[in-house]
């Protein structure tokens, strides 16, 4: 048997191909062209029905969504926002954009927050806390959510590649003051680019959608409600216009897609929780566990290298490629956007040795939904030899 393709995403759902029809045929790709019920608009509507929130704005990227975010809270220039030292690198970017100075929290060994390194941060200072719940690894969202109303601080969720991912039953993503999800193709909605935020705060959706590009009286297609619509008048002509919007098409490709939701999460937590086990047996492989309030969604799996040094983690790679499996390590490439000390457009990387010991050991596998329990023994099981064939030798002759 071949080893599986991991990179193929899933085909669009057959609904989708109507609506696109109508939308080619009409030219109505504009999302403030119809008087009501555009795809972006009900994309919205269905999204915060989903997620059992109040608002949601469709926007072209997770990375626009945080922008958004940061400027909706109406944070000073210069305003320092935390975030994990373990994200993607458009995250401290997005920060960046927003004219904020990205201030990086230790992770550990299980992905997630320090949470002694992030309470000195917020006694350092700090205007906002944005959350990146990478991989969908969830970090402790008690004490964030505590320990930032403790301070009064606003938190934002990046949870772009966490949709699906609960903690105490709750959506990840509408625990803190907005959640900012991605619809780029490696994600578990896949239009090949998009992003949504959701919030329970009219004030602060009124101000993103005005920025995200409702110019005009355009953000009357954005729902009726006293609250809202006291926002909008209040941020009329006083916010600057990004246009960040959504189109319909992108719409039309997603909307359909949220009836696969339920099915993509069971079964990607099915491979992960397979692949997961069998690694676990391993003496040289970790994975950690989930923390005990949260429930996932993958579609990849993390595990630490345990016992190998730099040389050894690099032949590993290359055993479990030889088998038809790419491993790959967070720290280990030149360019890896997720290795903090390759983000050069914030200067210096700042000292953190607990996440850089992670990225060193830390390999990822992607694990889509789609793919069957044997395709993900296949994985398993070119890990595992790999990983016996770097080590296990190595200790033969050791000895
Ligand atoms: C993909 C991703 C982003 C960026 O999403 P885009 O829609 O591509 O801008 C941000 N944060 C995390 C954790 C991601 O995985």
């Amino acid at each position: 048997m071949l080893p599986p393709n991991v990179y193929d995403a899933e085909p669009i759902p057959v609904a989708a191909r109507a609506e696109i029809e109508r939308l080619l045929s009409s030219g109505d790709l504009f999302r403030y062209t119809a008087p009501a019920n555009a795809p972006v608009t009900l994309l919205e509507q269905d999204f915060a029905a989903l997620l059992g929130v109040r608002y949601a704005l469709a926007v072209s990227s997770c990375s626009a969504a945080l922008f958004l975010s940061l400027k909706a809270l109406d944070l000073p220039r210069g305003a320092r926002v935390v975030i994990p030292a373990f994200t993607f690198a458009a995250v401290p970017s997005a920060i960046v954009h927003a004219d904020c100075t990205p201030v990086l929290c230790e992770t550990g060994a299980n992905y997630r927050i320090d949470l002694d390194h992030f309470r000195q941060i917020l006694d350092s200072g700090v205007e906002a806390v944005m959350i990146s719940h990478m991989r969908g690894h969830t970090s402790d969202m008690d004490a964030i959510l505590a320990e930032a109303a403790a301070r009064g601080l606003p938190v934002i969720e990046d949870a772009a590649h966490s949709l699906g991912t609960t903690w105490r039953g709750t959506p990840i993503g509408t625990l803190g003051d907005i959640g900012c999800y991605s619809f780029q193709s490696y994600k578990l909605l896949n239009a090949g680019e998009g992003g949504i935020l959701v919030s329970n705060d009219a004030n602060l959706i009124a101000r993103a959608v005005i920025m995200s590009g409702a110019y005009e009286h355009n953000w009357a297609k954005h729902g009726t409600d006293a609250a809202l619509e006291a926002a909008f008048l209040r941020w009329q002509n006083a916010l600057p216009l990004y246009n960040l919007r959504l189109g319909n098409l992108s719409a039309a490709v997603i909307r359909p897609q949220l009836a696969e939701l339920a099915r993509r999460v069971r079964d990607g937590r099915r491979n992960h929780d397979h692949v997961a086990q069998r690694l676990n047996v391993s003496p040289w492989i970790d994975v950690p566990e989930k923390l005990a309030l949260e429930e996932r969604a993958p579609d990849s799996i993390q595990f630490n290298l345990i016992g190998l040094n730099d040389t050894d983690v690099a032949a590993f790679t290359e055993a479990a490629a030889a088998r038809g499996i790419k491993v790959q390590v967070f720290g280990a490439s030149q360019d890896n956007a997720r290795a903090f000390w390759n983000w050069r457009f914030l200067g210096e990387p700042p000292d953190l040795p607990q996440t850089r010991a992670m990225l060193m050991k830390a390999c990822y596998v992607r694990l889509p939904a789609r793919l069957t329990v044997a395709e993900c023994d296949l994985i398993a099981e070119a890990i595992l030899r790999a990983a016996q064939e770097v080590m296990g030798n190595l200790r033969a002759f050791g000895t």
